[in-house]
């Protein structure tokens, strides 16, 4: 008997498939998804694989299989939907297969929850992708270095113990990738099970509504029946979606079957667990983050695989946990981009899920106050069906939301950042002990820097793109790459001093508003602040619970949270996401308005949002200032189609890069000619354009071009990429696919 092995490696050119005899003593007992220890080629040690299938001979001389390695094995399924990622997202199945293995090496794990209030955690530097091609390209020479990466790629973020004992080296080997700048070493305070000691009141399941109630039995009579279908819970926030899916749960638990629900990881706060525990109790409920040690990890995978934890709350990578007897799948704030996957695997969590609950007969349920415009028009076409859910169940008032015009405001000779009307809320506000926040989704100090002379402005030195300035530090920083240098004083092509600064971000708003109200007290919230030390949790908790009287933040803001005391919400430029050149440009930007005008008077306080924009006649913007979504998508669908953009067709993004341009221009061509090859002979209905470097044509020293294919991602057209693909020969240069990508550039 002949298995086929999938070789568990980083290491692309030995990420295929291989052929291995199955010794007699081992028929019988092998099957698919079992961890095998096998040799390969002149390597003294064994290597690690999993089994994905069997044949009856082979063309090749065969190795034997050494071992099964007991404890890990995976099943069928995730075996399958493995080979099915593979294919559809374009990537090894070795990575797919990453995502579905429990957290550490088996053998060596062991109860090592933290005991210290203080920690070293271990954080890789640098992208994983840079890091797995200096291991392609042996730039790391030193083994145990070569083990603690390759651990940090599937673990990032795990205590300097742990990675001592997981990876068997010592503090020497870290401390020489410390230096390289490959890691960093991170202290930091340690939450305990942040559970522990709370006493949580038990609640008990309200009286539904009408609409929730309806809501609530046709997902109900699914879950019964045992039965694919995939809804849409689209209600406002504080409809009462939450209680429908816990009351759904509790469905799901009657059954004894297992529910899982995804959540932006941004979402997911300890508030937000609480409900969940206050209804079920925490030993049913597992929890899967990214800021959980890898012990702890692992033990929430073991409780989840052994039956124990019943309902799996997590952010994007939690529809890979172990379940058995799946009842439900829940997608909260469904139209969130974090459930797209921007790094290999290229995944989409809510084609996954909908994939997983169809081979589990289980329903699906999807929900959100502004709906994916894909979604939204799947439920008007009937394939999924719309729940609503129109009043706010606990009869608070929507926000009243005022539009700025700000060119008016240039006109009536006010140059300041903060418009007339925004500066005497802030001022009542503040004399009335009640709390600010003020978004805008830029950061750093100036967006650009420029000389007025000659017109010459500071970019990236890697990138095709111009710093930012950063106030604190006095210098130039790279949003891309992080390539800081000094800021400027003299222009370098034309020695002039006359240096300007333009755009503004959050570091300028804070600055201006310390200006303006020297007395109110501020806190800011961005990547800037926001670190791994300093999480985006404590920074909210400090606002909220010290009474701070303005919060200045990023799209971060947006999310989590009550804040009782907040009545007055101001955008400060609407624009900015607009000007992106995507085609969910609108989309993302009513979505966020919608969202950070929740923000305001959410209890029993009224709530005022002031949107500053130089497009007052901007229909997504009038759109959430009407806090209107049927409006909204009606425009936004029309537009769609007549530009022939998702949901009418799906866009391919074929990425080509390496440090030199000619490689990257002539394997672009190559992919286009054969692609268009492949579609003509076969007939598929796709448009492809011809190659073009990127939108940012330079990052991180690579040039980078792209093909873009639209047209609906068929079976056919996924075959005919991955058979174009596999007939080029790239060497060293880089690429990838992705289908509607959350970020075109
Ligand atoms: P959403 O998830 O849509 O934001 P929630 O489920 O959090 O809405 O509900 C908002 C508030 O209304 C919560 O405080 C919740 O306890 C309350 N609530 C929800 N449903 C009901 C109901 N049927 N009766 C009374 N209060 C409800
Ligand atoms: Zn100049
Ligand atoms: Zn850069």
């Amino acid at each position: 008997m002949v298995a086929q092995i999938i070789i568990n490696s980083n290491v692309k050119n030995i990420n295929k498939i291989f052929d291995y005899n199955v010794p007699t003593s081992l028929v019988g007992t092998i099957c698919v998804g079992d961890r095998v220890l096998i040799p390969f080629g002149k390597k003294k040690e064994l290597e690690e694989g999993f089994v994905i299938g069997f044949k009856e001979t082979s063309d090749y001389e065969l190795k034997d299989i050494q071992k099964i390695e007991d404890g890990i094995n995976l099943t069928k399924e995730n075996i399958e939907l493995a080979i099915l990622m593979a294919k559809r997202y374009f990537c090894n199945i070795s990575d797919c297969i990453k995502l579905m293995l429990p957290p550490g090496t088996l053998s060596k794990v062991q109860d090592n929850r933290v005991k210290e209030k203080k920690l070293n955690f271990i954080y890789l530097k640098q992208d994983i992708e840079d890091i797995k091609e200096d291991i392609e390209n042996n730039i790391i020479k030193s083994d145990k270095q070569l083990r603690v990466l390759n651990f940090l790629i599937d673990n990032d973020g795990i205590s300097k113990s742990d990675l001592e004992l997981y990876t068997d080296t010592s503090n020497a080997v870290i401390k020489a990738l410390e230096k390289k700048e490959y890691i960093e070493i991170v202290e930091k305070e340690v939450e305990r099970d942040p559970f522990s000691n709370k006493n949580i009141k038990k609640t008990t399941n309200l009286i539904l509504n009408n609409e929730q109630q309806i809501a609530f039995d046709k997902v109900k009579a699914e879950i019964i029946k045992e039965n694919f279908k995939e809804f849409l819970l689209y209600g406002v926030t504080g409809s009462g979606k939450t209680e429908v899916y816990l009351q759904l749960i509790g469905e799901v638990l009657k059954k004894d079957k297992t529910a899982i629900m995804l959540v932006p990881e941004i979402s997911l706060t300890p508030q937000m667990v609480e409900r969940f525990i206050a209804r079920f109790g925490k030993e049913k409920i597992a929890v899967l983050h990214s800021k959980l040690s890898i012990g702890e990890r692992y033990d929430q995978w073991r409780k989840i695989k052994s039956g124990e934890c019943k309902i799996i709350i997590g952010a994007r990578s939690a529809i890979f946990a172990p379940i058995s007897n799946l009842g439900l799948i829940i997608i909260d704030e469904e139209h969130d981009s974090s459930y797209k996957s921007d790094m290999s695997p290229r995944y989409n969590a809510k084609e996954l899920a909908k994939y997983i609950c169809k081979i589990n007969n289980a329903p699906l349920l999807l929900g959100s106050a502004t709906p994916d415009i894909s979604s939204f028009y799947m439920a008007e076409k009937g394939e999924i069906e719309l729940l609503k859910l129109t009043n706010r169940a606990n009869n608070s008032n929507l926000p009243d939301v005022e539009i700025i015009d700000l060119r008016k405001e240039l006109i009536n000779g006010n140059k300041s950042i903060i418009s007339t009307r925004l500066y005497e809320l802030i001022e009542e506000n503040i004399k009335n002990k009640k709390q600010t926040i003020l978004f805008l989704n830029r950061r750093g100090f100036s967006t650009f820097v420029m000389c007025r002379e000659c017109g010459y402005t500071v970019k990236c030195k890697n990138c095709n793109i111009t710093m930012t300035y950063h106030l604190k530090e006095n210098k130039l920083k790279c949003h891309y790459c992080g390539y800081e240098q000094k800021n400027l004083t003299v222009c370098p092509e034309c020695n002039s001093k006359n240096i300007k600064y333009f755009g503004s971000g959050t570091q300028k708003l804070e600055t201006e508003i310390n200006k303006l109200f020297p007395n109110a007290s501020t806190i800011r919230m961005d990547v800037d602040t926001v670190s791994k030390k300093n999480s985006h949790e404590e920074i909210l908790n400090k606002f909220k619970n010290e009474n701070v009287d303005i919060l200045i933040g990023t799209q971060m803001v947006v999310k989590g949270h009550h804040f009782p005391n907040v009545t007055l919400v101001g955008v400060i430029a609407a624009d900015s996401s607009l000007q992106v050149e995507d085609y969910r440009a609108q989309e993302r930007t009513f979505q966020i308005l919608t969202q950070v005008a929740g923000r305001a008077g959410r209890e029993n306080l009224p709530g005022k949002v002031i949107i500053q924009t130089y497009n007052p006649d901007d229909f997504s913007i009038n759109c959430a200032k009407e806090q209107n979504y049927d409006k909204f998508y009606e425009t936004e669908i029309y537009l769609r189609k007549q530009l022939n953009y998702p949901p009418f067709c799906d866009i391919i993004n074929i990425v080509v890069s390496d440090v030199q341009e000619e490689n990257v221009k002539n394997i672009s061509y190559k992919i286009y000619k054969e692609l268009l090859k492949n579609i003509e002979y076969n007939k598929i209905n796709v448009k492809l354009y011809k190659p073009l470097p990127a939108p940012i044509n330079k990052i991180k020293n690579k040039y980078r071009w792209r093909i873009v294919a639209k047209g609906k991602i068929t079976n056919s057209l996924i075959q005919a990429i991955n058979n174009s693909l596999e007939n080029i020969k790239f060497k060293n240069t880089k690429y990838y696919v992705d289908t509607n990508p959350s970020n075109m550039s």
